[in-house]
């Protein structure tokens, strides 16, 4: 089914409209300039995992792009719950999505009302189940991250992600699920949706995030590792060191952990490690029945 023509409602500037008219002009500045920010966040069992963190970087987004979303973090975050509520799902995706409007036309913007839509569906695994247990197949990207003297690389801003679907295209067509993308100095960033760790002599490693998004989930392994008292060592990668790692996984808020078993002629293995943090990951998102009885 199309995903403009779903049943359901959709958050809209406030107030629940049905899905299929959640609807914008062609004259919208996010449409022909990129000025639109988003997230992407993911519910289990009733319940969206770091709601707050998604919202800040939302309003953090946006503030990259020289805009205020007229939205308080506490009413976004009420916003997705009741969205959430009112589509009715237990495990879901959660989409809001924040752009400047039609008021004026051209690349200034000054005058033009930002608007705020979150739209909720289901959306299983982002990888297919079968492969995703095998580890995928990534290919490397010929597109780079950019400078961030170049574009606001840390925001989740939609212009950037024109980088990713080439990347993603370009892959797909070889045949890959997906694809790592290097940074402006040839150093190894992120995938088109997720990021990227290493695993070598039982420590992970992961480039630091200075010109791409440094994801919730992202932070998440690198907590559940140290909880393990595994070394989390953030720093520059060269693409030459790939062949030096054992492991390699992926992870997002849509990807969840996902291992990766090939990254254009390197190999690597779906290993302990990995399989740990695939596990420690899926427990650490089910809703908690009380913290204060753990
Ligand atoms: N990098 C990119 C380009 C992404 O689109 C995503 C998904 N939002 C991530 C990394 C991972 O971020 P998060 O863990 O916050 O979902």
């Amino acid at each position: 089914q199309p995903f403009d023509q779903r049943d359901g409602v959709i958050w809209f500037d406030g107030a629940f409209v049905p899905w299929a008219d959640a609807k914008v002009h062609v004259l919208t500045h996010a449409l022909h300039y990129a000025s639109a920010v988003f997230e992407g966040e993911r519910a289990y069992g009733g319940r969206i995992f770091k709601l707050d963190e998604h919202s800040r970087r939302l309003v953090e987004s946006g503030k990259l792009l020289g805009f205020d979303i007229p939205y308080s973090v506490a009413e976004i975050n009420r916003a997705c719950e009741e969205t959430l509520a009112r589509q009715g799902f237990q495990d879901a995706y959660v989409r809001p999505i924040a752009w400047r409007g039609s008021e004026m036309m051209g690349v200034s913007a000054q005058n033009n009302r930002i608007h705020l839509a979150i739209a909720i569906w289901q959306w299983p695994s982002y990888f297919d189940p079968a492969q995703r247990l095998k580890g995928i197949r990534v290919d490397l990207a010929e597109w780079r991250r950019p400078d961030p003297k170049t574009a606001p690389s840390r925001a989740k801003a939609t212009g950037l992600y024109m980088i990713c679907t080439l990347s993603k295209h370009a892959a797909e067509r070889k045949g890959y699920a997906d694809a790592l993308m290097l940074d402006w100095r040839g150093q190894v960033a992120e995938c088109t949706g997720a990021n990227v760790f290493f695993v070598k002599d039982g420590a992970l490693h992961t480039p630091t995030p200075d010109c791409f998004l440094d994801g919730i989930t992202r932070r998440t392994v690198i907590d559940l590792a140290r909880r393990r008292g595994v070394e989390v060592i953030e720093r520059a990668i060269q693409p030459e060191e790939l062949g030096s790692f054992e492991q390699c996984f992926i992870c997002g808020t849509a990807a969840e952990v996902t291992p990766v078993s090939e990254i254009a002629d390197w190999r690597f293995t779906v290993g302990d490690l990995t399989k740990t943090l695939m596990e420690d990951y899926h427990a650490e998102v089910q809703p908690k029945a009380s913290v204060a009885a753990a």
